[in-house]
């Protein structure tokens, strides 16, 4: 071969890789994302923000995901018409908002006496949930992932205490979802009022109580000052996923790797979301004590009237064949996940405090 021959096959060679490597990270993309969530919105705005850095970061910036928090595109509630119609690619919301479009979007966020953030990690890799909520959100032309988890959600404020399921007949009380039909079911007038007037509406008397979050976000948003009794884990939301969704199309037109991308920030965003919540909960439920909020824990008859009306609100439902397979499906999955956690973290967490002498 000569000198100019083989310069010749060089050049072809690595402009037949130069394309390669330009199809493998494919053109450009800058995509709008819709969120639920208001401006700086801790836990849940810092997940879709994190996605997004994340999605930069492993392109290169050549991935580009521009947030439209609820104060811009005025529509918390609509991020599921925004995806599916593509008037956003992407949008940042929690899939059992979707419940009066298809309640079978609930279990990809909790349901009552549901999965902790571990299990259900667990049955979205590892026990087909992926595969379940991809056959629930396709018929809608929308790519769902996990983005984010906000962990165990607290039982809430109240101003007075629940010695017995009778103190919940005819309590004004704010809990959306699954939860709220039980509670509903023990006779409480169950109130579902957004996230921005709950404060006004407890400090009015409109509400006896409410659920929100956790200690970090309930800190934030003042509830304290106007309760006192703070319960904390709750039946209700044991470990709310967030989801980030995608228009399916679109996604369909991401090259293999970019798919990847998305994929892979939203494993990361649901891992770093529940770290970030474990890392402060704890310190803002200290912080609340000290201002005079009193911790209790349901009794454990309350907790077995929760779990009976809890059992009925999903029975009701099992004339619908996909939420029978996806609730055959959630339950040997969190069935296997609970035999082992019972028996490893949650007993040595156990063990652990009593010997360190913490309880
Ligand atoms: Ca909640």
């Amino acid at each position: 071969m000569s000198k100019s021959t083989l310069l010749k096959a060089l050049v072809l060679v690595s402009l037949v890789f130069s394309g390669l490597s330009s199809a493998a990270d494919g053109k450009k993309v800058m995509w709008r994302l819709a969120e639920t969530w208001g401006p700086n919105f801790p836990v849940f705005g810092d997940s879709s923000k994190n996605m997004a850095r994340l999605v930069k970061e492993m392109s290169n910036g050549r991935f580009i995901i521009r947030i439209d928090s609820a104060n811009k595109h005025k529509s918390a509630l609509g991020i599921f018409d925004f995806v599916k119609s593509g008037q956003y690619q992407m949008g940042h919301s929690a899939s059992y908002y979707w419940k009066g479009k298809d309640f079978n979007t609930m279990f990809f966020t909790t349901v009552p006496f549901g999965m902790t953030t571990a299990e259900q990690n667990a049955w979205f890799y590892h026990g087909g949930g992926m595969e379940l909520m991809k056959s629930v959100y396709d018929k809608y032309g929308i790519m769902s992932f996990p983005g984010g988890n906000t962990g165990n959600q607290m039982g809430g404020w109240f101003r007075k205490e629940i010695n017995s399921a009778a103190d919940f007949n005819g309590l004004k009380f704010r809990m959306p979802g699954l939860g709220g039909k039980v509670l509903g079911k023990l006779g409480a007038s169950v109130q579902n009022i957004p996230g921005g007037e709950l404060y006004q509406a407890l400090s009015s008397g409109a509400l006896d109580g409410l659920e929100w979050v956790g200690p970090f976000a309930d800190e934030r948003a003042g509830f304290q000052e106007v309760a006192k009794i703070y319960y904390t884990a709750g039946f209700h939301e044991p470990g709310s996923g967030l989801t980030a969704s995608v228009n399916l199309d679109v996604f369909n037109d991401l090259t293999p790797a970019q798919q990847k991308i998305i994929e892979y920030a939203s494993m990361a965003t649901t891992h770093t979301g529940l770290a970030e919540t474990l890392a402060n909960n704890g310190a803002a439920l200290s912080r609340l004590q000290q201002q005079g909020v009193k911790t209790m824990q349901f009794p454990d008859d309350v907790w077995d009237a929760f779990g009976a009306a809890s059992k009925e609100v999903m029975d009701e439902n099992m004339d619908d064949t996909l939420f029978a397979d996806i609730r055959t499906s959630f339950e040997s999955s969190l069935s296997a996940s609970a035999e082992w956690l019972s028996k490893s973290d949650a007993y040595y967490v156990e063990q652990r405090q009593r010997v360190l002498g913490k309880m």
